[in-house]
């Protein structure tokens, strides 16, 4: 059963207060964090602070092939170097399949699912599921794992970006929530853990913007509250390419926290802070915080690292 073992104390209350805002980081360790990683973190963190929220961290390390080596040591050691305070116990999402498997036969009992076989090859460039195998019946041993959508319109107020919409039917069609090799789905994990472990605003990178639709359609199939989101302008490369793992954007430094956060300050437009411990300028940076101020655009423009 789903909820026999959620497996996370979190508290909903912080020194005897009820809270309003629970946030997260959720960085995939499939590269080390670079520039880019840490503006989300101190955009998450700050906004949490500033509205008494609490802020997890949460290793989203289900698709195991994709693991960098040694990726998920340097995420636990950027949060420790720039000094952050986690209101949980980080947890890892590869230690939580189980939790996933049930939330898939939830899906099941409601008919929303359904194996898949098509192939890549079969599959071709066609970047919407045409639903195939929708009515086959097929077995769920060893098979894509799909969700139904259907023809409809879902729009979210982005705080950053406005209104986003997509069409399920025409724009995503029926999506992978488990690969025909086992491997969980980003978009089922992220979804799944938001609602448990209590979240009520996400705050990411815009790289993230088109899988909101999908990740809303979820939380729908399952009853979850709708969430909060704040798509963050992304660090650019000085070659106008958005910094990644991809293009070997560089790890951060961890020998000089304190000169990263003042410039991942000044790269959301916040107030400056001077240079101390990391905690330190954490704090100043909460006091002042204004949401407002971050670009309301899906690119750091004129912003370069
Ligand atoms: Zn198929």
């Amino acid at each position: 059963m789903l909820f026999s073992n959620p497996s996370l104390p979190l508290p909903l209350k912080k020194e005897g207060k009820e809270v309003n805002y629970v946030g997260r980081f959720a960085p995939s360790p499939t590269g080390p964090l670079h520039f880019g990683s840490l503006i989300t973190a101190v955009a998450s963190y700050c906004d949490a602070k500033a509205n008494r929220g609490l802020w997890h961290v949460r290793i989203e390390d289900t698709d195991i092939p994709r693991i960098y080596p040694g990726s998920e040591d340097h995420i636990l050691q950027s949060i420790h170097a720039f000094q952050f305070e986690p209101d949980s116990e980080i947890i890892f999402q590869k230690d939580r399949l189980d939790i996933y498997e049930d939330v898939i036969q939830q899906l099941h009992q409601k008919k929303m699912v359904y194996a898949c076989q098509c192939t890549r090859k079969i599959l071709g460039s066609n970047h919407i599921y045409v639903g195939t195998c929708r009515d086959l019946a097929l077995s769920f041993d060893q098979q894509a794992i799909r969700v139904k959508v259907e023809n409809l319109e879902i729009c979210f107020q982005d705080v950053l970006q406005g209104q986003h919409c997509s069409n399920l039917a025409t724009d995503l069609g029926d999506f992978v929530l488990k690969r025909r090799d086992g491997i969980i789905n980003y978009q089922l994990a992220v979804v799944v853990d938001d609602y448990l472990q209590g979240m009520t605003h996400v705050v990411r990178g815009a790289d993230l913007l088109d899988n909101t639709e999908r990740q809303i359609w979820l939380g729908e199939l399952l009853d979850y509250p709708r969430l909060e989101y704040i798509h963050l302008p992304l660090a650019m490369n000085d070659q106008g390419q958005k910094l990644s793992k991809q293009n070997m954007a560089q790890a951060l430094d961890l020998s000089k926290p304190s000169e990263l956060l003042q410039q991942a300050l000044q790269a959301l437009k916040q107030p400056s802070v001077e240079l101390d411990a990391p905690n330190k300028m954490l704090k100043q940076a909460i006091a002042q915080w204004d949401l407002n101020l971050i670009p309301k655009h899906t690119n750091l423009d004129g912003f370069y690292i």
